[in-house]
């Protein structure tokens, strides 16, 4: 399964951001790496949101695998992005 996301840089920067999560939320980033994923949050509220939902797995399962990560996980992510682009900005 890939991401049929638009290939424009945000969006290959949003993939990038989603790859880093686990490793955000483990606290086993580096301290660039953590900081290029925290800059790009700030500018991203679909990857903020993305961030809060993985919190949110995180707070029901008690644990993150890379399982988590899965194809279904790809597909949410796909989801999202189809509900964000689908919903009238509100900003
Ligand atoms: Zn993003």
């Amino acid at each position: 399964m890939r991401l049929h996301l638009r290939p424009r840089s945000r969006d290959l920067a949003c993939q990038q951001a989603v790859e880093l999560v686990t490793d955000y939320l483990e606290d086993t980033l580096s301290p660039a790496g953590r900081r290029r994923f925290e800059t790009h949050l700030a500018g991203c509220p679909h990857c903020t949101e993305y961030l809060a939902q993985m919190r949110a797995t995180i707070k029901l399962t008690g644990q993150l695998t890379p399982a988590d990560l899965s194809p279904g996980m790809q597909q949410e992510l796909i989801a999202l992005y189809r509900r964000w682009k689908d919903e009238p900005r509100t900003e």
